[in-house]
């Protein structure tokens, strides 16, 4: 990106799950989405979005190909967003049960963390972002049992964060592209991805 005032390019990884709904959150967020499924597609892109789904079954189409070194290595170089799923594919450490990440945030999530009642709901939280509570949809979702000293919390849920920042890492237990109302939360990745110095990638 070579000026503050142009639409990010940010890739949304678009393998299963609602990345429809994440690149209409981007584009209304002032950043033009991408759909990613292939190694080269991360190619000139600034930023990603890894959404919400099954972690296992991302898991597996990530390792069959090349993506999971190339995604790692993107992940570790450029600003990135997990939701849910997406959080779980970040962390340093996946418990319940344990499973393989990209281990570029200094987190440990627990899959399938709520019970079987309310492992689906919407809850409010205050928030660090301006603008007064937050709508939060939680499906099956996990819970973040351990932060690093760098994390930022930003909301959360029975005191555990289910938002937060880690330089320009970004994760949700929940799903905040499926609050059309409100996109905060959105528009607070594509402000760090504008605030972040953009990187030449090198192409393999
Ligand atoms: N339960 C899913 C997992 O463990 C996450 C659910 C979601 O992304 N909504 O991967």
């Amino acid at each position: 990106m070579s000026a503050e005032s142009e639409r990010p390019r940010i890739g949304v990884l678009a393998i299963q799950g609602d990345y429809a709904a994440h690149a209409d959150a981007l584009a209304q967020s002032g950043a033009t989405p991408v759909e990613v499924r292939k190694p080269e597609e991360l190619e000139d892109l600034d930023a990603l979005i890894i959404p919400g789904g099954e972690s296992t079954t991302m898991l597996k189409f990530l390792e069959r190909g090349k993506l999971f070194d190339e995604l790692r290595s993107f992940c570790q170089s450029h600003p990135v967003f997990g939701t849910c799923a997406g959080a779980i594919l970040l962390a340093r450490e996946v418990r319940n049960p344990p499973q393989a990440s990209l281990g570029v945030l200094d987190a440990v999530i627990e899959r399938n963390a709520y019970g079987r009642q309310i492992d689906s709901s919407i809850l409010f939280s205050d928030t660090r972002l301006p603008g007064g509570k937050l709508e939060m949809v939680f499906i099956r979702a996990p819970r973040i049992i351990e932060t690093g000293p760098e994390v930022e919390v930003l909301a959360h849920r029975d005191g555990r964060p289910t938002l937060i920042r880690q330089g320009k890492v970004m994760a949700a237990t929940f799903h905040p592209e499926l609050t059309p109302d409100d996109r905060r939360v959105h528009q607070a990745f594509v402000d760090l991805v504008k605030s972040t110095p953009s990187i030449t990638r090198k192409v393999s």
